[in-house]
């Protein structure tokens, strides 16, 4: 496919800059090479910061929130109007069907059109107070934000993400994946298209040890969103807390949905699988581990394993259910795991129809006890395992019996169930009779424990992206 940017350049204070060096860009679906792209240093991570600060020092700084909601909301239609070749860069660079590609494509313009409209509505408020003064609150943006984007959804994260620190006002540096670019830089160029003021977006592509470090380090940084591993989102962690400044932190999980005996299986059963095996399983909140009551447990593992075997996995353009795992490391880490499937049943495994890329067969396991190595750790691969159990306390028990606490689905018919595990269940998105509810942007996102801490889409995340001041006036 021919690209209509040059992938080997990075967005810094309004110019693309060409990188002195490249890193090759590989297609998932059959290995072949698909782009160089810029391997950013801490040398371009310290303009870009500077451009950031001038950025806020200048007009996009003083723009009335109204103008910034107009801007985003530009980028939201630029983007719809570019929905096929944004979801087929995305596809052949993460290795998505294309159809979940067009649906991020959609999702990216939704999040910009939402914090577009709510810009200028993240209200301070006054607050009554001792006779003569007059008290009250602002909200203004931390400044400089950082952004780490993972390449498993490149295009909604940055929309989550970006899109709301645009919205409050922050000058933003984006280190997208060194795995899936494209559409960041897409992105990019959109967001120069559309208006934004010069250094109030830089993307600057490049390794996690390097461009990202240095951006999670640097001084002039005032807020960073990071999108990934435990281990990685640590090293985040700890990068901030030297400079002692907050971070968004969402790190995964190992999300379950329980499935009770008087649940509506027909209704369930699509949201069972789907949920295991979108983006070939390589999405935080995808559910892998599904907790079934004992009445329904061998129809719902029967009715799951026909729905396996039904699936069929190749490259991303032939938009099948399932393409491509990112890489062959990404590979090896999840057979790294089937591997270690002692005691466990491969109840049903899809079938891999492509040649060439990192495919990797889903597999419906059961047989597994809660605390099995595979119903414990993130895989994130098309991998499942069917846990059961007797009583409702027992389900949440198991459900909570991970370091993670992200997404829960519950299947049941019995409403005051409902609310009691809705309350219980530890997790930060809780879908009854549904999972994921269709991926709505308004919707707080964020997990507990170690799936990690603040919130992002919605509203919550533009108080996530800005800070409160208080202003106490006495005049008598
Ligand atoms: P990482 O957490 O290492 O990567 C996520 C992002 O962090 C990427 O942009 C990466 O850049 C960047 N990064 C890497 N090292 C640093 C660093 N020292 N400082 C700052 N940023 C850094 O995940 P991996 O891609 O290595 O995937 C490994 C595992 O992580 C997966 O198997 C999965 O379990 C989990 N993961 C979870 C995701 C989620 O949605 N929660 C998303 C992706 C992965 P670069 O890619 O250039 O190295």
């Amino acid at each position: 496919m021919a690209l209509w940017f040059d992938p080997s350049e990075m967005l810094i204070g309004g110019t693309w800059v060409r990188a002195a060096e490249t890193l090759t860009l590989e297609n998932p679906s059959d290995g072949s090479h698909l782009a160089d792209i810029a391997r950013g240093q801490s040398r371009e991570i310290d303009a870009a910061v500077a451009a950031a600060h001038q950025a806020l020092a200048g007009d996009w700084g003083r723009m009335p929130a109204v103008e910034r909601g107009r801007i985003l909301a530009r980028m939201g239609r630029l983007v719809l109007e570019r929905v096929e070749d944004l979801a087929a860069l995305e596809a052949l660079d993460v290795g998505k069907p294309l159809r979940q590609a067009r649906a991020d494509a959609v999702a990216l313009a939704r999040y910009l059109e939402f914090y577009g409209g709510a810009a200028d509505k993240v209200h301070g408020e006054t607050i009554p107070y001792l006779d003569g003064y007059t008290v009250y609150t602002l909200r203004q943006p931390h400044g400089v934000t950082g952004h780490i984007v993972p390449w498993n959804y490149p295009m909604q994260i940055i929309g989550r993400s970006v899109g709301a620190a645009l919205a409050m006002g922050n000058a933003c540096v984006l280190k997208p994946a060194e795995e899936a670019c494209l559409t960041a830089l897409a992105f990019a160029r959109i967001a120069c298209d559309a208006g934004l003021p010069d250094g109030a977006l830089n993307v600057v592509p490049g390794l996690g040890g390097e461009a990202g470090a240095a951006l999670t380090a640097h001084p002039g940084i005032h807020h960073i969103s990071f999108t990934g591993s435990i281990a990685t989102g640590v090293l985040v962690q700890r990068a901030a807390a030297a400079n002692v400044v907050p971070v968004t932190l969402e790190l995964g999980g190992k999300s379950p949905q329980l499935v009770f005996d008087d649940a509506d299986l027909d209704a369930a059963l699509p949201f069972l699988v789907n949920a295991g095996i979108q983006n070939a399983g390589q999405t935080c909140s995808a559910a892998s581990r599904i907790l079934v009551q004992r009445g329904v447990h061998d129809e719902v593992v029967a009715r799951m394993a026909d729905r396996y075997r039904q699936l069929r996995v190749g490259p991303a353009l032939d938009d099948l259910e399932v393409g491509p795992l990112i890489s062959a490391r990404q590979k090896d880490i999840v057979e790294g795991f089937l591997a270690q499937a002692d005691g466990l049943t491969v109840a049903a495994q899809g079938k891999v129809t492509g040649t060439g890329g990192h495919y990797v067969a889903p597999t419906l396991l059961t047989g597994a006890t809660p605390d099995h190595p595979l119903a414990q750790q993130e895989i994130f691969g098309p991998v499942q395992v069917v846990i059961p159990f007797d009583t409702e306390a027992e389900a949440v028990a198991i459900a909570n019996g991970t370091d993670y606490g992200l997404v829960a689905g519950v299947w049941t018919r019995d409403g005051a169930r409902q609310m009691r595990l809705a309350r219980d269940l530890r997790a930060g998105q809780v879908f009854v009779n549904n999972y994921g509810a269709g991926g709505g942007v308004e919707l707080p996102f964020g997990g507990i424990g170690k799936s990690g801490h603040g919130r992002e889409k919605g509203f919550e995340a533009l108080y996530g992206f800005s800070q409160l001041k208080t202003v106490a006036a006495l005049h008598g």
